[in-house]
Formats: structure tokens, sequence, C-alpha cells
């Protein structure tokens, strides 16, 4: 089969593998019909995450149809048209009967805290994923779900994880009736994460970017504020400024750890010049928010990124929640949210891609090319 193969950092390239096959009998074969590329990509595309090997395919977004199953699946049939959360989880540990699926004790436990991804490296599994024509689900009984008829295909790859992911955000941001979120970020989850903030109850939206045209949909898109962070020399003051001098109730994190920028901020009266590295933004958040306020992270840290204000935010008070997105808890809810017409997670795609072209398309989607926002990539027939 044709499938996306990493050979280092800022290089992969479609190249043919063997397809996957039935390895335990609780598997299924899927022929993938729509994979994106997520800003999780460009982490392992940065090079950001170890152990990523030569060879893997990455890809821990996509739907398809059920081509095989093992002799213990019970709930897919070949033919089936099913979408596929990025969580790879055993469904009955200790957490993910809590739905913490990004979580699981079972997979891929040794490793670290988070659970298995399709895709995503041997830190996180070793499982390939579905940037490829067709990608082995284990467990398949757990995690997949079969898409209603009423849903479109480019609406169902979405809520395999960058719309959970936003929504989950808005979700840890624990936003009261009124509140003043803001949301750092304008990629497809921040989108989503400010979308979501108003089916929680936001009183005020405002989303922080550098890129023009991704703050131009989201201001439309999104119903918000925004604000470039390029024309901003302090981003806490600003933000205070523009919440009568309180600042935010919830400050969302939806950039993680290759954002851009420099932080300039007032501490005790002196300006400090700090070269953050990749935290930025978690500065930003911290300073940001009011005291008493919550912040709430799904950007993705590798492991070397600089201090935080963790002093800043004891003495704040503030309360800061973070996970992988639990996807599967999610579905249910944010299925009947496109149903109401509530949100239309399609209108972000902005790039169709043969599989072929993935290179083109990494390097479109890492450079914010062409004013890209979500590109998905379509295997061949
Ligand atoms: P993306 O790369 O498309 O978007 C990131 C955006 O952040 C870009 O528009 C960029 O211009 C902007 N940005 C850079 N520096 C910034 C700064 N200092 N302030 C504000 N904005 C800044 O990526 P995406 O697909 O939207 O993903 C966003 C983050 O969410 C990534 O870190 C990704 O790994 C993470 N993620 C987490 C989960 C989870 O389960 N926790 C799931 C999916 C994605
Ligand atoms: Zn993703």
């Amino acid at each position: 089969m044709l499938a996306m193969n990493y050979r280092g950092p800022y290089r992969v390239r479609a190249q043919h593998k063997s397809d996957p096959v039935i390895e335990h009998p609780g598997d299924a074969i899927i022929r993938v019909t729509r994979s994106c590329i997520c800003g999780s990509d460009l982490h392992l595309y940065h090079g950001m995450v170890p152990d990523t090997r030569v060879g893997h395919t990455f890809g821990h977004e996509f739907i398809g149809i059920v081509e095989d199953v093992g002799a213990m699946v019970t709930t897919l049939e070949v033919g089936d048209r099913v979408l596929v959360p990025f969580n790879i989880f055993c469904g009955s540990c200790f957490f993910c009967q809590k739905e913490l699926y990004g979580n699981c004790h079972n997979v891929n436990a040794a490793a670290t805290a988070v659970g298995a991804i399709y895709g995503y490296s041997h830190t996180a599994g070793g499982y390939d994923g579905g940037q490829a024509e067709y990608v082995r689900i284990p467990m398949a009984d757990v995690a997949p779900i079969k898409i209603p008829e009423d849903i479109h295909d480019d609406d169902a790859v979405l809520l395999t994880d960058a719309l959970p992911t936003g929504y989950q955000a808005a979700e840890m941001g624990d936003i009261k009736e009124g509140d003043t979120v803001v949301v750092f970020g304008a990629g497809p989850v921040g989108i989503f994460a400010a979308k979501s903030a108003w089916l929680f109850g936001a009183g005020r939206v405002i989303v922080v970017d550098e890129l023009e045209y991704r703050l131009d949909f989201v201001k439309d898109y999104a119903q918000c504020e925004v604000v470039n962070f390029k024309e901003v020399q302090d981003m806490a003051i600003h933000i205070k400024k523009m919440t009568d001098g309180l600042g935010a109730d919830v400050c969302i994190d939806a950039v993680g750890c290759d954002a851009a920028g420099s932080i300039t901020q007032t501490v005790t009266g002196r300006l400090m010049k700090a070269q953050a590295g990749s935290a930025i933004v978690l500065h930003w958040c911290i300073n940001s928010v009011r005291k008493g306020g919550n912040v709430s992270i799904v950007g993705v840290y590798g492991p070397t990124f600089n201090a935080v204000p963790i002093g800043n935010a004891m003495n704040k008070g503030i309360t800061m929640r973070m996970n992988q997105a639990s996807v599967k808890r999610h579905l249910p809810r944010l299925i009947e949210h496109i149903r109401a017409g509530h949100i239309d997670p399609k209108a972000i795609i902005t790039h169709r891609i043969p599989l072929e072209d993935v290179a083109d398309a990494y390097h479109i989607f890492s450079s914010k090319l062409d004013n890209c926002i979500k590109p998905i990539l379509i295997p061949p027939r």
C-alpha cells in the first residue's frame, strides 16, 4: 500500500510498504478514506518527539471502511463506515472507566502517563497511523464508532481529534456564564476551542495568533474578537486592558511547544524580557488570566521546554487543567451539536491533497502557506 513515511526531521514522503494484517483476533483493518495532518504531527515533523523512527507512518486523524475483522471482533463488520478516535485504549482499566481514554493504563503504560496514539512515534506506542491506504486497529471493539448516516465524511474526520480537543479545552476551562475566554492559537484546535467556548456559556471570546488569515477566519467562524500578538508589546498588560484591569477568566493554550513570539512582562514594576523558548504561551496564559482564574492546556509540549512562571501561578491561585483529549467521551454530544447546526467542522478544511503528495502537504501546513488551516489527505481510489 501507499503510506506516508518519516525519513527524519522535515523529511517525509509517500512510499509503498506492506499492507497491515490482523495480528490479534481483536484487531480490524480499515481502508482509509480520509486522513488529516494535525498540529501534533508537526511536532514529529519538526523532530521534537523522541523515538520517532525512520519508516514510521504518521496519522492519528482518519476515517475509513472496515476491510477485515479478527475473530473476536463483535461490534464491527466488513463494510462499516467508521471514525477512529486518536487514542488507543483498552476501555476497561481504572482510567478508561473514568473516560480518561488518553490516560489508559494498559496500552503503552510503560512509557509515560499518556496512552498510545496512532502514528505518534514509539514514545506513544509505535503504532502505524492512518496517513496510508490501510491501518490496523487494535482492540477494534473499544474505540471506533460507526459514523451516523447523516454525518459527512469531512465532519467525521474532524471528530477524531481537532473538534473534541478544542471542545475539551473549553470544558477544562470550567467556563461560567458570561466569562471572558482567551484562546491562544488560531489553528484547528484553537478555532474549535473558541467555537466551543460559546457552547459552555462564555460571554466574550478573544483569540490570539499572528497569522492574519487565520485570525480573519476565526473572527467570522467563531464570532470572536482577535489579537495579533505581533502588534502587542506585553500580552498580560494587553489582556488586562481589554478586561477592565482584571485579566481573563479563562485562558486556553492551543499552541504548545512550537510557539512563536517572545515574552516581555512587567514584574514588580520592572520590565523583564525573557527568552522563553517553547513555553511562551504558558507564560502568556498564567500572566493574562485573572487571579483565581482557570488555565486550560491542550497544546503539546515536547520533553525540552524552558521554565514556566509557576511562582506566579501559585501566587495568583489559578487552576490549571490539561490532558490529552478523551475523544470518544465527547462524540455523542458533538454529533448532536453538528446536527443542530451549532458547529460546522468541515468549514475549516482548506486543502485536499492526494496521499502521494504528502511531502507537499506537510510543507504547506508546517510553513502555513497558501492560507492553510486544515489539510486532508486523500488516498488513491
Ligand atoms: P496548528 O499548528 O495548525 O496551529 C497552531 C497555531 O498557533 C498557529 O496558527 C500558530 O500561528 C499559532 N501560534 C504560534 N505561536 C503562538 C503564540 N505565541 N500565541 C498564539 N498563537 C501562536 O496546530 P493545531 O492542529 O491547531 O494544534 C494546536 C496544538 O494542540 C498543538 O500543540 C497540538 O499538538 C495540540 N493538540 C493537542 C491535543 C490533545 O489531545 N491535547 C490534540 C490535538 C492537538
Ligand atoms: Zn491531532
